[in-house]
């Protein structure tokens, strides 16, 4: 092919361009400039394999969209319509707009993180969440760290750090998603596992052989959260364990993983044991999440007895351990929500997401349906069904919320279609996430509020020929 490379616009001619003079006046001179040499230098591969020639404005044009796709944010916002509420993979939970300008004042001016405000003084970045977190679970002291994970690590390192005992029942030897592992945490912080009972069925007395052991320095509950032992089971309760623990001196902790604060059977979700009634039963720490059913920022509390936690406040891993800020302000704004649970599920989207109603949910389908097909166009049929959602982040994995939603089915609905459309929707601006099952694209509306803002993102779609 006679291809002529000199008819190729030059740098400059696609800087002075439009488009080119619209991505300086934007991105800078330095960044468009090695944007267009990057585009020119693929264009004359382009123009040696078809022989076709673009002017200046359609590749500035170009390098004005290129800069736009890299200069948006990683982290950008998606809609989670996977019917997950507390999905790890997409951030777990939404703060309340409180949290947000919380976090927003917390970020723009000097605040009193560790100062005492009344006295003139250094003060401590716990006092801030301390008499709040102990009003709203009956404990005598708190502290907040990077995350549960964190908070389990920094409790075992300090009370067993040096080769003490820790007991564990071998039905809670748990993994919560990758890396967190019970028995490589307990020997990362230094401790020794004792496991005890079976995996189905744990005794008391085998807790109490187990204390007869030399150097025991704890007695572990760790929750279950994302599995259940069901049929021909036995574990100790709480507060037997609690007594037993103190008989032989030495403290009880409680790794509860979700952790919430309230009961959640009020607003129609199973009950779980709630963070006050751990400590009621005489656990001596308890330990759990901030961005799991509690609503919050990320973050690990560790609550219980005053010297343990001064213990704990000692250890070097703490300051290694800590909360910044911004968590602290969200963390502050949303454990103020629970003072009132009259309000809290219009206040706490993780709450009011859980609680919606099927009715609810199977109305907004209804309502959503026909924009959703004209949008996706005549080659991929929308149909509305009932779903189920789960919590997620390992809390109630087996209770299962009635939901409802779309399920988008390519008509020509072959496997890879199904994949093409899913690639699409997560290449709209808000990228749309679902999950595909049984051969369709289910979109699950419970944690979709924003309808008119799904709608206007589809735009984006335009009628593609699925394969
Ligand atoms: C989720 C969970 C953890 C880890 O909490 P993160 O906040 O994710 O670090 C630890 N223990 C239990 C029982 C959990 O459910």
């Amino acid at each position: 092919m006679n291809t002529n490379f000199r008819a190729i616009p030059s740098t400059d001619s696609v800087l002075q361009s439009s488009t080119g003079q619209a991505a300086v006046q934007r991105f800078g001179h330095q960044q468009t400039i090695a944007h267009i040499r990057a585009l020119l230098e693929q264009e004359r591969d382009a123009v040696r394999q078809n022989g076709k020639l673009r002017d200046a404005e359609t590749l500035g044009a170009l390098v004005l969209g290129n800069l736009e796709a890299t200069s948006q944010a990683a982290l950008r916002p998606v809609f989670n319509l996977t019917g997950t509420v507390l999905h790890t993979n997409l951030g777990r939970a939404l703060l309340a707009e409180e949290a947000v300008e919380a976090v927003i004042a917390a970020m723009r001016a000097p605040v009193a993180l560790e100062y005492d405000l009344a006295k003139g003084q250094r003060g401590e970045r716990d006092d801030h969440l301390r008499a709040l977190i102990c009003e709203l679970t009956g404990a005598e002291d708190a502290t907040v760290v990077n995350n549960n994970a964190a908070a389990v690590l920094l409790v075992l390192n300090t009370l067993a750090g040096h080769g003490g005992g820790a007991i564990v029942s071998r039905g809670e030897l748990v993994e919560i998603g990758g890396a967190f592992r019970m028995p490589d945490i307990m020997a990362q912080a230094g401790a020794r596992l004792i496991e005890v009972g079976t995996t189905n069925r744990t005794h008391e007395k085998d807790y109490r052989a187990a204390l007869e052991q030399e150097n025991v320095a704890l007695l572990l509950r760790v929750h279950t959260s994302n599995y259940r032992i069901e049929g021909f089971t036995s574990a100790v309760p709480a507060a037997i364990l609690a007594r037993l623990a103190r008989s032989s001196g030495i403290p009880l902790v409680n790794d509860l993983g979700s952790g919430t604060l309230v009961d959640l059977s009020r607003w129609g979700i199973k009950r779980e044991p709630t963070v006050r009634e751990a400590i009621a039963e005489g656990c001596d720490l308890v330990t759990f999440s901030g961005d799991k059913l509690l609503g919050g920022p990320q973050a690990g509390f560790i609550i219980g007895k005053k010297e343990l936690i001064a213990a704990i406040n000692r250890n070097p891993m703490k300051r290694a351990l800590r909360i910044d800020k911004m968590r602290m302000a969200a963390l502050e704004a949303t454990l103020k929500l629970y003072r009132n649970p009259d309000r809290l599920a219009q206040h706490l989207p993780t709450l009011r997401l859980l609680a919606r109603s099927h009715e609810d949910i199977a109305t907004l389908a209804r309502h959503m349906q026909p924009a959703v097909a004209a949008a996706l166009g005549p080659a991929c049929k929308v149909s509305i069904i009932d779903c189920a959602s789960q919590i997620g982040s390992g809390a109630l994995p087996l209770d299962m919320l009635a939901s409802a939603g779309l399920a988008l089915c390519p008509i020509k609905g072959t496997g890879a279609a199904l994949e093409q459309l899913a690639t699409r929707l997560r290449q709209l601006p808000i990228p749309v996430i679902g999950r595909i099952t049984e051969g369709a694209l289910v979109l699950d509306l419970r944690c979709l509020e924003d309808e008119a803002g799904f709608i206007a993102n589809l735009a984006g779609f335009s009628n593609v020929r699925l394969i």
